[in-house]
């Protein structure tokens, strides 16, 4: 995971936020890591509660507004009741959300990426690219037409 932040960075990250490395932040930031991208609380919890037994949902909530707090964890504007976690150290990609099934899936347009270059090009500077695609995706649809 070479994109993601090693344990003694996570303890700087979160001392210079005012807060103390704990083993339940250490297990719930790697396990969003290792969750892979684009969970919500209960995926999260699912995951941490394998290797922290005893943990409580609101344990998850609360650890995550600390990993969000320092920068180390974005949250997904993906819409009404969808709130998906991903660690802030990803490459830039945007999403996909299927109403149907819930999944998130990434995607990184090159007419995007393009798009924005061309913004630089011409004097901009960028501060922020939000991009999001709602829909059914291919799996849900044929299913519908069956
Ligand atoms: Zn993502
Ligand atoms: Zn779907």
């Amino acid at each position: 995971m070479p994109d993601t932040v090693a344990r003694a960075q996570l303890d700087t990250v979160l001392r210079s936020g005012g807060f103390r490395m704990t083993r339940q932040r250490r297990v719930i930031y790697e396990s969003l890591v290792q969750a892979g991208r684009h969970v919500d609380a209960n995926d999260l919890f699912e995951q941490v509660r394998k290797r922290y037994p005893g943990i409580s949902l609101a344990t998850v909530y609360r650890t995550v507004a600390v990993l969000k707090a320092v920068g180390l964890v974005k949250a997904l504007p993906l819409g009404e009741g969808h709130q998906h976690f991903e660690p802030a150290s990803d490459t830039v990609h945007y999403h996909l959300l299927c109403t149907a099934c819930g999944r998130v899936m990434e995607f990184n347009p090159a007419e995007v990426a393009g798009a924005v270059a061309g913004l630089v090009e011409s004097g901009w500077h960028i501060e922020g690219v939000e991009f999001f695609v709602k829909g059914r995706c291919p799996k849900c649809t044929a299913q519908k037409n069956v």
